[in-house]
């Protein structure tokens, strides 16, 4: 099996049937309603549906125990589902119940946990997943996914001895070493070192684009979804809750959770909107006094000219710090500065702009 050349759009097509059925769809996994409960009083998943396309990321960012997990297992036929479905091209993926051995040959899911082969060194780990394929090939394959998992120089090593951020990836290029259409990855930043995330973020977006893989993670921390996602989708309570572009979902959250979920963020109530200086006119037109509204912190800018506060606290974060201002004694804010000469006690003012709140759901 020769590597896919990405070249022009005749080869692109040509290439993509790797990926594709039988009819030459490249491959797509939509999920209908899919539900899972382990109680009467614990619901997992509740009627999520979903589509994954080849070549696409998509990011769910749930607290723990909202359900991620559960979600990936039943998406990668490891979990039955109560009622719902889940459909590869078309075609029914079966759950554990229906098959001799769980899972799907063309979905892939890489656990939080790593689960690679103890006894057996980083190379043989990947090679694993190829072996049925011809030799020249397959070492040829582990050798390219060596190279761009950055694994080389310690292929010939244990799992054991190697860090978190070398099982991680040696995890990923195992799953991706056959090419499937479809990877799943649990958590795959949470162990993880700044460093190594962004080496993992790069990988994986450039395994997805190379192999026209199509992708979903799932991650408590929206930081990572917000960066390479191509849809975000938050989780709460098991139930799919926003799903759209990660820009639209960070700038227009559907709820107070997914404002929460996606980053730093003032929720206040419309009429606490008087103290930052907007016009009060416009505040009652659009909301009601005790409606929850979001505004997120780098839309509020200081400006002596502005709304006049006090300087609770500054928090350094590197390229900005994060300061928050109290208005009165009812209303704070946090909002972003470039500047490091903002110091706690200090009388500042403060600029919103009118466009920016955004109105929430409980
Ligand atoms: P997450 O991955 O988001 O942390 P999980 O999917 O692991 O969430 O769990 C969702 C909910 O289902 C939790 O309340 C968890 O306690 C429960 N749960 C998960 N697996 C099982 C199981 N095998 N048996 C009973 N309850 C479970
Ligand atoms: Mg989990």
């Amino acid at each position: 099996m020769p590597s896919p050349n990405w070249g022009g759009h005749g080869q692109l097509q040509l290439a993509l049937s790797f990926y594709a059925d039988s009819l030459g769809r490249p491959y797509m996994l939509t999920a209908t309603k899919i539900t899972k409960a382990f109680s009467h009083d614990v619901t997992a998943v509740r009627a999520v549906s979903l589509t994954l396309e080849p070549g696409r990321i998509t990011g769910l960012v749930g607290a723990s125990g909202s359900g991620k997990s559960t979600l990936l297992n039943m998406l990668a036929g490891l979990a039955d589902v109560d009622t719902g479905e889940v459909r590869l091209n078309g075609e029914r993926v079966p759950g554990p119940s229906d098959v001799l051995v769980a899972g799907h040959p063309q979905i892939r899911l890489v656990h939080q946990e790593y689960q690679l082969m103890p006894n057996v060194t980083i190379r043989e780990n990947i090679m694993y997943a190829v072996r049925f394929f011809e030799r020249t090939y397959r070492e040829g394959r582990v050798d390219e996914l060596l190279k761009r998992c950055r694994l080389i120089d310690v292929q010939h090593r244990l799992p054991r001895q190697v860090s978190g951020g070398e099982k991680q990836r040696t995890a990923i290029a195992r799953a991706v070493a056959d090419k499937p259409a479809v990877l799943l990855l649990d958590e795959p930043f949470s162990h993880l070192d700044l460093p190594n995330r962004l080496l993992i973020r790069d990988l994986l977006f450039d395994l997805i684009q190379y192999d026209k893989t199509a992708c979903l993670f799932v991650t408590h921390d929206a930081t990572d979804a917000l960066s390479i996602a191509d849809t975000l989708g938050i989780l709460r309570d098991g139930r799919l809750v926003q799903l759209g572009p990660p820009a639209v979902v960070y700038s227009q959250p559907a709820t107070v959770y997914a404002a929460r979920m996606t980053g730093s963020v003032n929720i206040l109530k419309a009429k606490h909107l008087l103290s930052l200086g907007l016009p009060a006119q416009q505040i009652t037109e659009s909301y009601q006094p005790d409606a929850l509204v979001c505004l997120r912190p780098e839309h509020i800018q200081l400006d002596e000219a502005g709304v006049a506060g006090i300087v609770k606290a500054v928090f350094f974060k590197g390229s900005h710090s994060e300061v928050e201002v109290e208005l009165s004694r009812y209303v704070s804010v946090r909002l972003l500065t470039t500047r490091h000469d903002v110091k706690a006690g200090q009388p500042v003012g403060i600029r919103v702009s009118a466009e920016s709140v955004w109105p929430l759901k409980a």
